[in-house]
């Protein structure tokens, strides 16, 4: 056994000790990879694939980017975590960078999504109580369905999907859930004076890449300043240029009054992530009110900053936004009755998958991953393709390639 964990390891072996050793929360495909750069990753075999999952985006700027890696790298061997009892040489720097990045008084940082999603949720219940003035534990947060924040308790408290929900109960309270992409059910849930906040996915990423109308955050922005009810966007998977934008929210010209981020803030290196917001709201959580041992720790601190910087020198949100164009229009033009409808902005896209005879998503993504690409089904019938933002033309034109032979063998 000692010997299999060194260095024998196959790719069956190492599936065989996750299935055995490890709970089984996943579906994994069957893929066991060992080795990433850039667009592409290699399994414990040696076989090449490209990633069109990317960690569902964390990895926007690419596997093991150097000036990410090197900034990790630099500060491990330097300072690793103090926590947040004193202050840091490094702390201060990030902040200052990422609220002067994205146009912020002050950010809060943490360490994962869910934990910036309660955190956003915290501070949108504290600003209702000491700003707003409604009546303690009365205040309400509206969500959308089939959203995706993660898997607290409280997050799922907030879900619609039964399988992320069932069994978990009881659940928090405190939040309506009106369906997405629809105004009128906002308009109709803002009449509630208790109503302090609406959190949003600007395209929920989890329910399947669902792309809303054009106008809707802005004006579902709109309607919350009109009722002073703080307008949330979670951007944990849309955000730092995934869409063709900085964030998804700038398709609009909105600019929330919270912002959260997690995955690609870190290019995927180590788990960082953010709530950003004006003094107003943010200033009103109070020391020792809320915090994180790891959160805005030194390497977090390096590491985000790196991220951020390759984002704009490598100008991956304008790649994006032309990459993206190019591959909705490829997947249209593949001649399958397999592709049921084709949909996404800049590279987070999403081919709806009609299965035929018995063969459904599942098996398109395990030919595919044969053929040497790597994506995953959500929901059974929908295929997410959100390849690392460094992606080059012409490798996305492969990876094109490998998608369309995938689909025409069924
Ligand atoms: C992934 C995701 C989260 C949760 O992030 P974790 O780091 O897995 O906790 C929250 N919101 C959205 C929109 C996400 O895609």
């Amino acid at each position: 056994m000692d010997n299999i964990i060194s260095n024998q390891l196959t790719s069956k072996g190492a599936m065989a000790l996750e299935d055995q050793y490890g709970a089984h929360n996943y579906h994994p495909l069957p893929v066991v990879i060992a080795k990433g750069k850039g667009a592409k990753v290699w399994d414990v075999e040696g076989k090449e694939y490209f990633d069109f999952l990317s960690a569902y985006s964390a990895v926007n700027q690419g596997h093991c980017h150097p000036k990410i890696v090197n900034a990790l790298i630099g500060q491990a061997q330097k300072l690793t975590l103090v926590s947040r009892a004193f202050y840091t040489d490094t702390l201060g720097l990030y902040e200052k960078y990422i609220t002067d990045y994205f146009g912020y008084d002050k950010i809060l940082p943490m360490n994962t999504g869910a934990e910036a999603d309660e955190t956003a949720l915290k501070l949108c219940r504290r600003w209702a109580y000491d700003v707003k003035g409604i009546e303690h534990d009365k205040a309400k947060i509206i969500v959308c369905a089939d959203n995706f924040h993660g898997r607290t308790i409280t997050i799922i408290s907030m879900s619609t999907d039964p399988e992320s929900k069932a069994g978990f109960g009881p659940y928090t309270p405190g939040f309506e859930v009106i369906p997405y992409n629809d105004l009128d059910a906002l308009d109709k849930a803002l009449e509630d004076p208790n109503v302090a906040g609406f959190l949003v996915e600007p395209i929920q990423g989890e329910a399947g890449v669902m792309v809303p109308d054009e106008g809707y955050i802005s004006k579902a922005y709109k309607m919350c300043h009109e009722k002073n009810v703080l307008f949330i966007a979670d951007e944990v998977q849309t955000g730092i240029a995934r869409t063709g934008k900085l964030l998804a929210c700038d398709h609009e010209g909105v600019h929330p009054d919270i912002l959260i981020l997690g995955k690609a803030l870190s290019g995927g290196v180590y788990p960082v992530s953010a709530v950003l917001a004006n003094d107003e709201i943010i200033l009103t959580i109070k020391p020792g009110q809320h915090g994180s041992t790891f959160g805005g720790n030194p390497i977090a601190a390096k590491v985000a900053v790196a991220a951020l910087e390759v984002v704009k020198e490598e100008n991956l949100a304008a790649r994006a936004e032309r990459l993206g164009k190019i591959f909705r229009e490829e997947m249209k033009k593949i001649d399958t009755e397999m592709i049921e409808l084709v949909r996404g902005k800049g590279l987070l896209n999403a081919i709806v998958i009609k299965p035929k005879g018995n063969k459904t998503a599942w098996d398109v993504c395990l030919k595919m991953a044969e053929n040497g690409l790597l994506a995953k089904p959500t929901h059974d019938h929908i295929i997410r393709f959100a390849p690392p933002l460094v992606i080059t033309e012409e490798q996305l034109m492969e990876a094109i390639g490998i998608i369309k032979k995938s689909l025409l063998t069924f």
